[in-house]
């Protein structure tokens, strides 16, 4: 066994997590679920939503019977959609081909919608205690670091290279708690900013930290500046409290979720806007939002209209939701932050503090 993975086991039987609400009573389902929820986001964002999702969907099988709205509604906030759309789309192949189990091969897991090499690197190491590698962001930091490489970490070629070291220093056994180990380990101690040497179980060995070089590492390729959409967006609500959402039926980060009504050009809402009958002039309100994703940036203009009569000519995407049925479908986060406003605010002027 390498220094590495003898390092990492000792440490984590003595000082590593383990009431994490996915290492409780595991199971391969539980542990891919939880892989997915923590692509690119934190550990204690995932909690409370993967507490939610397993009392709805304790099952592969319950979670195939399900509808899109509904695992979406589960999803809302949480962002990166597609991982909420393709693990219905992955339960619903798991039924039809796999008896509602998890496989326990790495190809059969990959060809899974939603499933990379590192998550079933998890699922079979940590869910089935295999021997398996995986490479997600902490391991990657953990790794470039403690064997100094000065190559950008976002490199096709150092992520070959990583592959290769991190299935070179798989231990024969306890691979799970090796797995569980240096993903904590990552998060914990070898932190993207400051990491904690003085505390971590690889000091010794590790040559950026032998050489103090623990912070120039991982190296980055220079970042291009996103680009900028702009889109303008209307909120209508009704004299009963309602608002108008639409369904983003259309393929892009959003599909299948419900958001305000979306206008390319800012004449385009108000030619929309003019033909609506309005409660009183003063209920527009306007206002900016700016949301970031991967690969550009949303600026969004908002306006807000109160309007006297419950319309009910849209199209067909288009449905009034009061308070109580807003929480059963998905909605992304910049729209749960206005809808949010608008329960707890003045009638008249809820976008003003979103
Ligand atoms: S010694 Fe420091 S740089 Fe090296 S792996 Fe540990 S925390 Fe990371």
């Amino acid at each position: 066994m390498s220094a590495l993975s003898n390092n990492l086991i000792q440490w984590h039987k003595d000082k590593g997590r383990k009431d994490l609400p996915w290492q409780i009573s595991t199971n391969p389902y539980k542990v891919w679920i939880s892989e997915v929820m923590l692509q690119q986001t934190q550990v204690k964002t995932v909690i409370p939503y993967f507490e939610r999702f397993m009392k709805r969907y304790p099952t592969i099988e319950s979670l195939a019977n399900s509808s899109e709205d509904e695992v979406l509604s589960y999803w809302s906030g949480l962002g990166y959609y597609s991982r909420g759309r393709n693990l219905l789309k992955s339960a619903k192949i798991l039924k039809q081909n796999f008896n509602s189990k998890m496989p326990n091969s790495s190809e059969d897991l990959q060809a899974l919608p939603g499933i990379g090499r590192s998550t079933a690197g998890a699922i079979l190491s940590l869910g089935f205690k295999a021997k398996a590698p995986i490479l997600d962001g902490n391991a990657k930091r953990v790794l470039v670091r403690y064997f100094r490489i000065n190559d950008p970490i976002d490199l096709t070629s150092t992520s070959k290279l990583l592959w290769k070291i991190a299935e070179d220093n798989l231990p024969e056994k306890e691979c799970n708690i090796y797995t569980q180990a240096i993903m904590d380990v990552g998060a914990l101690i070898c932190t993207r900013t400051s990491p904690k040497c003085s505390e971590c179980p690889l000091s010794k060995n590790c040559i950026s930290f032998n050489e103090n070089k623990q912070n120039l590492i991982p190296v980055k390729a220079p970042k291009k500046e996103k680009p900028v959409r702009k889109v303008y967006w209307l909120v209508l609500k009704n004299k009963e409290g309602e608002v108008l959402l639409e369904n983003r039926n259309a393929k892009g980060v959003w599909q299948g979720l419900w958001s305000f009504p979306e206008f390319n050009e800012e004449e385009q809402r108000a030619k929309y806007a003019e033909q609506l009958p309005l409660s009183n002039p003063k209920s527009i309100e306007n206002m900016r939002l700016k949301h970031t994703f991967t690969h550009y940036k949303l600026d969004i203009d908002l306006q807000s209209i109160e309007i006297k009569e419950k319309l009910a000519n849209f199209d067909n995407n288009k449905l009034w939701f009061n308070n109580d049925e807003i929480v059963n479908v998905g909605i992304p986060s910049p729209v749960l932050k206005v809808l949010k406003k608008i329960k707890s605010d003045d009638k008249n002027c809820f976008l003003q503090k979103v």
